[in-house]
């Protein structure tokens, strides 16, 4: 029997705040988590964004601050939540914002990018609650403009993209800055042994929790794979566009410059669309996601990074136009669809160098990925192309054609992935070792 919130221990103020959202049903994370949080427990999460598990922490944070209110302190929140990139630390806040609607509350959030001044302003109000990204944290308290002495609670989310990004040095610091007396929860999607270890360096007996592994939360997504010589895929891109008219679309792409390339071609072809990576400004990324958001363009092109944590209702249709590296990329990426139940349909563009990868996502994913054989651009993969094994690091090794595009600069936007499959080995984009298990 699903549980409603109302059946949750959370006061009226944040009901009211469920119900102006339409929301009635926790979801697993939510009626895992927030009896946990509630009974003051430490939580160690495995959830990905898309499980709800923002609210599986901010309701009951918010719920202890209400019931145990405290005078504000400028400069000393008492509650941290550190994420991985500016997008997904922007959403946090939002939520708090929202679900303490009714409360006397007020956070914040500080990012790396922007001038630090209106953030050093806001946080001499003394919000209770400070998101906030690595870097810009460990600046600010550097520069004596936030003390953690007030913290009572601690929250790190998607902590393996944090280590993925480098931030782990980062992550250590602020620990070591944090009372000891505190409840912490950490959340990750994946629980590798670095992650477990990190985990064990902040919780004091936790609860674990555990919601959908990947494998089963795509099954509402209608994904089909579009069999396509390279140089078609552009059309090909063009005709799924006009086949799925409706709502927005998310397009992925391996590399930086080949975003920016296909924003420029859609938007001659007069679909509004935008680039969002990790070379884009900060205020560019911030006005791509606006106009996304608002419909002003209908195609949002973006690398895997820069896609992390950004949560677009209505976004109907997932393109790969480049497969991802790893196979649990995949899973992030099409989770951006059929979000909150929502139905979405998801289109994986495979060509020539990438049917490696393609079998190495549908055991990932323990199914096999329809092929669309109907589409105008359709090509019968090689026997010798279904059996290639992918190079160990993904992409990286430029065979053929494709070479300048698989292989050069890949350490930007998707070089955190790479580093995370090959178990933190570091710089492997040498020519791949393992070329020769084709059989
Ligand atoms: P998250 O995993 O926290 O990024 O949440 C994913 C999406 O689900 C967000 O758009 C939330 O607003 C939405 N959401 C979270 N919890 C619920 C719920 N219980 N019912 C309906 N939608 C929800």
């Amino acid at each position: 029997m699903p549980i409603n919130f109302t059946d949750l221990a959370l006061s009226e103020p944040l009901q009211r705040a469920l119900r102006d959202r339409d929301y009635t049903t926790p979801s697993p994370i939510q009626e895992k988590t927030i009896p946990y949080v509630l009974e003051d427990h430490d939580v160690m999460g495995c959830a990905q964004t898309g499980t709800g598990k923002t609210a599986a922490f901010a309701l009951p944070i918010l719920e202890h601050l209400s019931n145990r209110p405290k005078k504000r302190t400028p400069k000393a929140p008492r509650v941290l939540v550190i994420a991985p990139t500016r997008e997904l630390a922007i959403q946090i806040h939002d939520s708090f914002d929202a679900y303490g609607t009714y409360l006397n509350h007020q956070s914040t959030v500080i990012f790396g990018g922007v001038g630090q001044n209106p953030q050093v302003q806001a946080i001499r109000r003394g919000p209770e609650v400070l998101v906030a990204t690595p870097g810009r944290l460990l600046d600010l308290i550097g520069q004596g403009h936030i003390s953690l002495r007030e913290l009572e609670f601690f929250v790190i989310d998607e902590a393996d993209r944090m280590l993925d990004m480098g931030f782990i040095h980062d992550v250590k610091k602020i620990i070591a800055e944090l009372p000891k007396k505190r409840q912490s929860l950490f959340f990750s999607a994946t629980m590798p042994k670095s992650i477990i270890e990190l985990a064990g360096s902040i919780l004091k007996s936790p609860k674990h929790v555990e919601v959908t592994p990947p494998a089963t939360t795509v099954e509402k997504i209608r994904q089909t794979v579009c069999h396509v010589a390279g140089e078609d895929k552009r059309s090909l891109l063009l005709h799924s566009l006009e086949q799925h008219p409706e709502g927005l679309a998310l397009v992925f792409t391996g590399m930086k410059h080949v975003a920016n390339r296909i924003a420029e071609h859609l938007e001659k072809s007069g679909i509004p669309a935008a680039a969002i990576h990790g070379n884009k400004s900060q205020s560019a990324r911030v006005r791509a996601l606006e106009d996304f958001r608002s419909g002003r363009i209908r195609v949002l092109v973006a690398t895997d990074i820069a896609a992390r944590g950004i949560d677009v209702k209505g976004v109907d249709l997932v393109i790969n136009y480049d497969l991802p590296n790893e196979p649990d990329s995949y899973v992030h990426r099409i989770g951006r669809t059929a979000r909150a139940g929502a139905e979405g349909r998801a289109i994986s563009f495979c060509d020539e160098q990438s049917n490696g990868l393609l079998t190495q996502i549908e055991k990932n994913i323990r199914t096999k990925v329809p092929v669309d054989s109907d589409q105008p651009y359709h090509r019968e993969p090689r026997h010798e192309e279904r059996n290639a094994t992918p190079p160990r690091g993904g992409q990286g090794g430029g065979r053929g054609r494709n070479q300048q595009r698989r292989s050069g600069g890949g350490g930007g936007a998707q070089g955190g992935g790479n580093r995370r499959q090959n178990g933190g080995g570091g710089n492997r984009r040498s020519r791949p070792r393992r070329r020769s298990a084709s059989t």
